[in-house]
């Protein structure tokens, strides 16, 4: 399938490594003009933004919290100074946080992965739809999880932010749907990357998780950002208000894979 992004603008958060990293870098290929952010690695940032303009593509890296509303409008005014006009969003940027049951949480630490993982894609999409709308035309994509569906023991932040989020998205695609916006939710199950490193790097811990996927396998981050590109162009032209999953059915009860 052919995708094409020539000359859309896209703003990515979360992109110096990862799943944002490999969108932003897919999406380039692809033709679209970048808005890198980052959150604290200035140099990691850099490192992928340069490899990308070795490759011919046009990108820019910002600096933003994305829990931060008013570090996210700063971030928006000059990645519209920049290209005029916003096509593409990417909430992508998140964490996992420590695992800690709810009586034994700490509220700040609640509070902090609730910001970046719900209030983040808000604040976000809040700045690219003041432009979208005015234009008519955009697309929003929100990076949720297996999790906006299945509880998480230890980590009921990010759940409940994941499950915000699923429901943030279908909300404002009925908001905007007559406006010729576009907003979806991707959801991953278990990918290779920084944020589940301790994971996939224990043997026993891997092998407890590949049993909890019936496709067998963990995802590579190219098997997200191929779907992102999908979701994002004109190929999907009539795709809104819903989450597509890309987990090897990780949402699809694994135990009962032999019976129940
Ligand atoms: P990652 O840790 O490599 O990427 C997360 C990125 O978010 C990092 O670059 C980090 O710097 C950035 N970030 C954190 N706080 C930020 C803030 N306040 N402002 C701006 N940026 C901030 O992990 P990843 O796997 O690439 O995660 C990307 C997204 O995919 C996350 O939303 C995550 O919840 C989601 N996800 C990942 C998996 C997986 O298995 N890897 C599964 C489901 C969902």
């Amino acid at each position: 399938m052919n995708i094409n992004l020539k000359d859309k603008r896209a703003l990515i958060t979360g992109a110096s490594s990862g799943l944002g990293e490999i969108i932003a870098k897919e999406f380039a290929a692809d033709g679209a003009k970048i808005g890198l952010n980052y959150h604290s690695h200035p140099d990691a940032a850099e490192k992928i933004a340069s490899n990308i303009r070795e490759n011919g593509a046009d990108v820019f890296t910002l600096q933003s919290d994305v829990s931060d509303a008013e570090s996210v409008e700063a971030m928006f005014e000059k990645f519209i100074k920049q290209y005029g006009g916003i096509d593409i969003l990417v909430n992508n940027a998140g964490i996992d946080g420590n695992r800690a049951l709810v009586w034994e949480s700490d509220i700040s630490e609640w509070e902090k992965v609730v910001k970046i993982n719900l209030f983040g894609p808000y604040y976000c999409a809040r700045e690219a739809l003041k432009y979208m709308t005015v234009q008519k035309s955009g697309v929003i994509l929100n990076m949720t999880s297996v999790h906006e569906n299945i509880p998480w023991s230890g980590y009921s932040g990010y759940a409940a932010a994941k499950a915000g989020l699923s429901m943030l998205t279908k909300t404002i695609a009925q908001e905007v749907g007559s406006l010729g916006i576009r907003v979806m939710s991707l959801a991953p199950g278990a990918i290779k990357t920084p944020i589940n490193q301790s994971v996939w790097g224990n043997p026993n811990s891997l092998a407890d998780l590949i049993d909890k996927i019936p496709y067998g396998r963990l995802g590579e981050r190219e098997e997200v950002a191929k779907a992102a590109a999908f979701l994002v162009s004109e190929n999907a032209s009539y795709v809104t208000g819903s989450t597509l999953f890309v987990d090897g059915a990780m949402i699809d009860y694994a135990n009962f894979t032999h019976g129940g």
